[in-house]
């Protein structure tokens, strides 16, 4: 858990709610257990939308297609979604998603494994919204660096690794520990690039948000000889 219980839940109940499409999905895939983006995320990607508006979007990870269709359905402008999915059973579910929710035009699915994929794509993208396996993010880095702008905006989501991030190593079950070491590796990069701006933010399950920038040259009192003020 990364903020406390009550407080989620009182932010959530401010929450005004999706689409009814939306609202049936989210239904549907919670009982089938079919992972999608929290209620936190979910707001919180609408207000990205709004303040980007970006016209193309890169999605790592489509599931069922929920965060791909919110995504269309709440952008202020028309826009064309890339997103990308390996697991077979779910490709088809996130097919016939796009078409009933009348957006297959508008969302194109790109079936195999992100880090092939990611590799082959050309062109840039406005924003693009990671949510796939966690323990990759750090090695797909540099072509999502390749595939952004000047101004593009990157949304990493389940970052904090429901707390276990800030565990010591020796705390963190064996089976996690590897993807532990490439987050917080991840983090490093992503708060360290010189042609990122980035926030690291508690929401959901950790996200972080960059945005790229021009590179940048500037000094920081951690950079500055032994750390002592003048
Ligand atoms: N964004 C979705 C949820 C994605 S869950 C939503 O909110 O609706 C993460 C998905 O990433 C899973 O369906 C999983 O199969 C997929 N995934 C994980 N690793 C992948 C990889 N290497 N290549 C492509 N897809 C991957
Ligand atoms: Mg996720």
């Amino acid at each position: 858990m990364i903020v406390e219980e009550r407080m989620r839940t009182y932010i959530n109940s401010l929450d005004m709610g999706n689409t009814p499409f939306l609202e049936e999905l989210e239904k549907k895939a919670l009982a089938g257990k079919v992972p999608i983006i929290r209620k936190e995320m979910q707001s919180f990607l609408k207000l990205i939308l709004s303040i980007k508006r970006p016209a193309r979007i890169l999605e790592v990870g489509t599931a069922v297609g929920f965060s791909a269709i919110l995504m269309a359905e709440y952008n202020p402008i028309p826009c064309e979604i890339t997103t990308i999915e390996n697991y077979e059973k779910r490709i088809p579910v996130a097919k016939d998603n796009f078409r009933r929710a009348g957006r297959e035009s508008q969302i194109t699915l790109l079936e195999g494994d992100a880090g092939e994929i990611l590799k082959n794509l050309t062109g840039t993208f406005d924003m693009i919204f990671m949510d796939a396996a966690k323990g990759q993010y750090i090695h797909w880095l540099p072509d999502v660096l390749r595939l952004m702008k000047e101004g593009s905006v990157l949304v990493s989501d389940n970052v904090l690794q429901e707390g276990d991030i800030i565990e010591s190593h020796y705390l963190v079950e064996r089976r996690n520990r590897t993807i532990y070491k490439r987050m917080r590796e991840y983090l490093w990069q992503l708060t360290h690039s010189p042609v990122l701006r980035t926030s690291v933010l508690p929401l959901g399950d950790g996200a972080a948000v960059s945005v790229k920038t021009g590179e940048q040259v500037y000094e920081t009192t951690r950079t500055i000889g032994s750390g002592e003020q003048p």
